[in-house]
């Protein structure tokens, strides 16, 4: 009964490991945002001899001959990337969405220029390495600066945005966020960037699946270069990709090839355009809805339970909780959460008094389980399972009870990408 024959035949032992995973992924609730599952459409598309090409360059001027299938498949993306999101330009080959960032910065501030100056959300308060944290490379290349949320409502404080913009006079600004529960006003940043002569870049590597189903603002209009993932929110294959006004392209296209990266996987961009593809339908349109009906779902049931939710809720896919109003710490609850399997990440909250590897908060978010059919009514249990995890972290049986009915209610709902034989029930082990 073994779906890839192949690969059991010539290793058994990677392919058991595969299985394994195949099981654990199929029996756990996936409630980490930055995740989802990709269809079987997108999984078929990545798993291709298209990964034996080289083709440095770009369609119609590639480094390589026997480019004639190739060329079309990353034109077919692009087309889409650009129709999808109304956008003048795309770039589809970065690895990955940390690569996108460094690209967008390469290619917009000019080398040599004298200001190379970076402002971006802080890493405590949402933002994301890639947007000039000290510990990332971008931080080395770039003289970069943060800007945080208000200590009190950990919203996003447009006036101290624009007072630190006033100040740092950065060249270019960086929105957008890996841990922000709320919508991100694009304009405001827009406006900032304008009055302070910077460019603005948005990722929406977490919501990029939301701009494109219509459930959070697009900031396509706002910003003069848009980097993303194609594996959160977008459900398609790990990758990266960069849109763009038209004045920028050639800008950005240099600096990921040849400025950043050799030959694109042109595996990835298949399943890259086949994700653009099925996202540009209706029933995406729906997902992307309720993926932020659940995740208000969930919030609600969470605040029953006692919890205090950064901001008091939550208007995208995530949500980040205080654990320690549980008696727990980040890492204690995820802990507890992923063996009752219900699988999240610690997290720090805005201002955390907490180590970032023991931090306050945990993460989670729903676009996963959206995408596996759950909706408003299962998020009152997820809520109570979670809340349930946490308290009982020191009871084994809790827990094992837990991950039992999480098990149940998994073993309805297949993930996309899963198809029939599906992986049999996996034992629930308490080490
Ligand atoms: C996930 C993420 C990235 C980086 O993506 P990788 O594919 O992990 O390199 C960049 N920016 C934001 C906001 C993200 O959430």
């Amino acid at each position: 009964m073994d779906h890839r024959p192949a690969l059991a035949a010539t290793d058994p032992e990677l392919a058991a490991l595969i299985t394994r995973e195949e099981a654990r992924q199929f029996y756990t609730a996936k409630l980490i945002p930055s995740e989802n599952y990709a269809s079987s459409a997108v999984l078929q598309a990545t798993g291709t001899v298209l990964t034996n090409k080289y083709s440095e360059g770009y369609a119609r001027k590639r480094y390589y001959e026997g480019q004639q299938v190739i060329d079309e498949i990353e034109e077919l993306a692009i087309a889409r990337a650009k129709s999808l999101f109304g956008a003048d330009h795309a770039n589809v080959q970065p690895y990955s969405g940390s690569p996108a960032n460094l690209a967008v910065y390469c290619g917009l501030i000019a080398k040599g220029a004298e200001n190379q100056r970076l402002l971006g959300l802080g890493l405590p308060a949402g933002g994301h390495l890639t947007h000039g944290w000290k510990v990332s490379i971008t931080s080395r290349f770039f003289t970069a600066e943060q800007y945080g949320v208000d200590p009190k409502t950990h919203l996003m404080d447009f006036g101290a945005i624009a007072q630190k913009a006033r100040e740092f006079k950065p060249a270019v600004i960086v929105c957008g966020a890996t841990a922000y529960p709320r919508v991100i006003e694009f304009a405001k940043f827009a406006e900032i960037a304008q009055e302070v002569g910077a460019l603005l870049v948005a990722d929406m590597a977490h919501i990029a699946g939301l701009v494109a189903g219509g459930a959070h603002p697009s900031p396509v209009p706002y910003a003069d270069a848009v980097t993303t993932t194609t594996h959160k929110t977008l459900r398609g294959p790990r990758g990266g990709m960069i849109l763009c006004r038209s004045q920028h392209a050639a800008a950005i296209d240099k600096a990921v090839f040849p400025g950043l990266q050799g030959g694109p996987h042109n595996h990835t961009t298949a399943g890259i355009a086949v994700a653009l593809h099925e996202a540009a339908t209706p029933a995406f349109s729906a997902y992307a809805h309720q993926i932020v009906a659940n995740s208000r779902a969930l919030a609600e049931a969470l605040l029953h339970e006692g919890l205090t939710l950064v901001t008091g809720g939550t208007d995208n896919h995530l949500i980040l909780f205080d654990a320690t109003g549980l008696s727990a710490t980040g890492k204690q609850a995820a802990k507890a959460m992923d063996a009752a399997g219900l699988e999240a990440n610690f997290n720090s909250i805005p201002f955390d008094p907490r180590s970032p590897f023991d931090p306050s908060g945990v993460r989670i978010g729903t676009p996963s389980l959206t995408s596996r059919g759950l909706t408003e009514a299962h998020m009152a249990h997820v809520g109570r399972w979670i809340a349930g995890a946490i308290r009982g972290r020191e009871e084994p049986a809790t827990l094992r009870r837990i991950a039992g009915e999480v098990q149940d209610l998994m073993a309805q709902f297949p993930p996309p990408g899963f198809e029939a034989p599906y992986p049999p029930r996996p034992a629930i082990s308490m080490e």
